[in-house]
């Protein structure tokens, strides 16, 4: 293969992914991607691609993005990977990003390829830090050999730089809507390349997962080993604050809890407003997954559980005393 110019590649595209709303995760990379651009002096540009989503083009300016590429389509709805690769595909291959962030969701991770193997890209999966170094090469960083070690992945000899991050890692920015004449003239609808008789695959039913994201949760009761195969506590206490259960992954490994609700490096990432740790010990993989919540309350019954260490507040003690009481509390006062 001949060597390619990168000079020819600038900006940083951020990927809005749209399904009925926008994916939280799209609006965490917009954010954190403007770190980048601060840095490089490249564009920071917002791509949506779906049917009927000029809203959405304008909140992506009012998070941040300096241009937003809109393909506007009956087709792109719902979601298949076919014409959005291809669609994708033909706009790196005309516009040349330097780099491009895709959220690392399910459908992120269905059609990147289908973006990064045609244009020989180089694509980094379930990125989880990212940076620039002083030349503009993107520093995907993410757990490796099974998340023993932090590996910093670079590319080079090719373009774009292509990562898929995984959700909840980065805090998205609120929209601003104050500077309007910015919010004009920066949206750019660009030519739709697929048509619906060139797709091969054709979408007969939606079917919703009734497993909860618990990325998206605001309260999460997370259980350890310590609950012995015994959810009932955590669960009633989980009703009691409304919250989404979460798990170790010593309980996924034990097959008590649903390996979708694991926390940590192996897991999700998540940042709830209240995280409530019961029977974990705190290893470092778990916290990994944890330490962005915004309170945090850990039962433990040793004293010495190192997730005291992250814990705004703990109760020593056992936790099948400690969960019916904390439960009876929150039903009598409420939170
Ligand atoms: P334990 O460490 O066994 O802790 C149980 C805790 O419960 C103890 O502190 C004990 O004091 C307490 N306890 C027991 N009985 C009671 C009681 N009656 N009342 C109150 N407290 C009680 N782990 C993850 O969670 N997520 C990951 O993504 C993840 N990824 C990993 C990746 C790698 C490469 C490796 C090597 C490990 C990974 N782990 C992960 C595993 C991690 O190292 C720990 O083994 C795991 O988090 C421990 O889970 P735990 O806290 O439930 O269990």
């Amino acid at each position: 293969m001949t060597e390619l110019d990168t000079s020819e590649y600038a900006d940083v595209w951020v990927f809005v992914e749209v399904h009925d709303d926008v994916m939280p995760v799209s609006w965490e990379l917009l954010a954190e991607a403007k770190t980048l651009t601060a840095k490089t002096g490249d564009d920071l540009v917002a791509l949506v691609i779906g049917e009927d989503v000029d809203g959405i083009a304008e909140e992506a300016l009012a998070r941040g993005a300096d241009r937003v590429l809109v393909a506007d389509d009956p087709v792109f709805e719902p979601y298949r990977a076919d014409p959005y690769g291809a669609q994708f595909r033909a706009m790196v291959e005309a516009r040349k990003p330097s780099i491009v962030l895709i959220g690392g969701t399910h459908t992120g991770r269905d059609f990147a390829g289908r973006v990064a193997v045609p244009t020989h890209a180089g694509l980094t999966a379930d990125v989880t830090e990212i940076d620039v170094d002083d030349e503009g090469i993107l520093q995907a960083r993410r757990p490796a050999f099974g998340g023993d070690i932090l590996a910093t992945i670079v590319c080079e000899d090719h373009r774009p730089q292509m990562a898929t991050i995984r959700p909840g890692v980065f805090e998205a920015a609120d929209p601003n809507y104050a500077c309007e004449t910015t919010l004009e003239g920066s949206i750019e609808r660009v030519e739709v390349v697929v048509d619906e008789a060139d797709c091969i695959s054709e979408v007969l039913e939606r079917v919703v997962d009734a497993t909860a994201d618990i990325t998206e949760a605001e309260r999460i009761v997370a259980v350890g080993a310590g609950i012995e195969g015994d959810l009932e506590p955590a669960l009633e206490l989980a009703e009691a604050l409304d919250a989404e259960l979460a798990a170790t992954r010593a309980v996924v490994d034990e097959g008590w809890v649903d390996g979708a609700r694991q926390v940590g490096q192996t897991g999700k990432t998540v940042r709830p407003d209240l995280y409530v740790a019961v029977g974990i010990s705190g290893a470092i993989q778990h916290v990994e997954g944890m330490n962005k919540s915004e309170t945090v309350i850990a039962i433990n019954d040793d004293p010495n559980a190192p997730i005291f260490d992250h814990a705004d507040y703990g109760i020593v003690g056992d936790l099948f005393d400690v969960c019916p009481q904390l439960t009876e509390l929150v039903q009598e006062r409420g939170i």
